[in-house]
């Protein structure tokens, strides 16, 4: 799956790790072949060109991690974009199929592999999570995707709605529906007609049945062979029906990672499943980082980098929580901890993460502390002189003034900054002296 964007991307990367520092203008030198090649995998121009503009962001502005070379980092850097754009909310696995009976409609353009996935899914729900599921094949104008949805049901030992000749596609969804109370079924599936374009009667169509039966989920199947044209039909589905997901079908066939990422980019709108052959079992939850580890096949690289800053986050966490417990907590430190707070959902996010910091907690939130207060104060300490950081007793009035007016704030601002300083360290040292094993150690994990 996903060669040929990998291909591509790895040949700029063996280019790029070969080399031993990267410099800005290299960054973009890469990123521009990384550009060419999501467009030629099909990405469209738009999510192309978002994609590689972020990533520059991103790598110029990161320090250099140590034992890995910028290539490498910069394929790391490259790997969490991917994810971060293909990411959805939630588990993409998760069906909505409360309330039973929950209707899923199924929808999308003829031979995207709509009938096979509804029976795909039909076989995951009864077997994964014990549903007992009625597929319901709308398809009208073709006899035999009726038949066909019937045999499907019968293999995988599914109920299917007994085919009425010359019902309208609505009253066979009010059929379905009703069938699903009386019979007891937790899942209704409806199996829609496609085309082979999409037009104007179609969605006609979707939408009444939609209104009819308000579905739960909306699926939008799409065939991932199709690149460019999948983004637009999902486009198109999502603003005439709205839809709450896409599965991709024939992901097992000459991979083009490019319908993945620009589909998720283009419509905001999760991709549920991933479909990898003609069989019903060959479906699978659809996983970001998986699939970006498929597209740039560099996982050993992803893993090594992450490796890297893990150690080297663990040695300064080390470091810092030695010097903590001696009592020489300096604003270098409050800063690095403000700068976490921020990754971590501000203060309070913290504060209820370490064990005995209530009462700190309850002083933070007194102090308004949200994320522009984090800023400030961080701007502050970067206005500080290297000595000064290191120990802060040295700020004398005239310099406060300097370094507040530097950072656009009053000094009652820094002064209360250089008072939480001193509580927090005192309550460090305090914190340290009972013992390596306790409170801060805990906290520290
Ligand atoms: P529909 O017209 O959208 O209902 O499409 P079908 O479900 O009838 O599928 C059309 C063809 O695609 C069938 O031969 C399926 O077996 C095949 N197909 C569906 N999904 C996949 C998939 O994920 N991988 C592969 N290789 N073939 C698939």
């Amino acid at each position: 799956m996903f060669e040929n964007l990998s291909e591509r991307l790895s040949g700029v990367f063996d280019r790029l790790t070969k080399q031993g520092a990267l410099s800005e203008e290299d960054v973009k030198t890469a990123l521009r072949e990384v550009r060419v090649a999501l467009l030629e995998a099909d990405v469209s121009l738009p999510v192309a060109r978002e994609f590689v503009k972020k990533v520059q962001t991103e790598a110029t502005g990161q320090a250099v991690t140590k034992s890995v070379t910028p290539g490498q980092q910069v394929v790391k850097i490259v790997h969490d974009a991917l994810i971060a754009t293909l990411q959805g909310e939630g588990d993409p696995g998760q069906l909505k199929v409360d309330n039973p009976p929950a209707p899923i409609l199924m929808v999308g353009l003829q031979g995207s592999g709509k009938t096979t996935t509804t029976g795909k899914l039909a076989k995951r729900l009864k077997d994964k999570e014990g549903k007992k599921v009625l597929m319901a094949s709308l398809d009208v104008y073709r006899p035999a995707a009726m038949d066909q949805l019937a045999v499907l049901g019968t293999q995988i030992g599914v109920d299917t709605l007994p085919i009425v000749k010359g019902q309208n596609p609505v009253d066979i969804a009010k059929r379905a529906k009703q069938q699903a109370m009386l019979g007891g079924y937790d899942v209704y599936m409806l199996d829609t007609a496609g085309r082979l374009h999409i037009d104007e009667v179609l969605m006609q169509e979707v939408e009444d049945v939609r209104n009819a039966v308000e579905p739960r989920e909306t699926l939008l199947v799409v065939d991932g062979l199709t690149g460019q044209v999948a983004v637009e039909v999902a486009q198109e589905f999502d603003d005439k029906i709205g839809i709450s997901g896409v599965v991709l079908t024939r992901m097992d066939g000459d991979g083009r990672g490019g319908a993945a990422l620009s589909m998720r980019a283009v419509t905001g709108k999760p991709i549920r499943f991933v479909g990898l052959g003609e069989k019903m079992d060959a479906l699978e939850t659809f996983e970001p980082d998986r699939i970006a580890g498929r597209i740039l096949g560099m996982g050993d690289i992803v893993a090594l980098v992450e490796k890297a800053q893990e150690t080297i986050e663990a040695e300064q966490a080390e470091k810092m929580m030695k010097r903590m417990m001696k009592g020489q907590f300096n604003m270098n430190d409050l800063r690095t901890q403000l700068e976490q707070m921020q990754q971590m959902g501000g203060m309070e996010g913290m504060m209820s993460m370490m064990p005995g910091m209530g009462k700190m907690a309850k002083q933070v939130e007194e102090a308004g502390f949200d994320d522009k207060v984090l800023k400030r104060q961080i701007a502050l300490i970067q206005s500080m002189t290297k000595k000064e950081r290191a120990n802060p007793k040295i700020l004398q009035a005239n310099r406060k003034k300097r370094i507040a007016r530097g950072a656009g704030m009053e000094v009652s601002d820094l002064n209360k900054l250089l008072k939480m300083h001193r509580q927090m360290g005192d309550m460090m040292k305090k914190m340290g002296k009972m013992g390596k094993g306790g409170m801060l150690k805990q906290a520290m994990k």
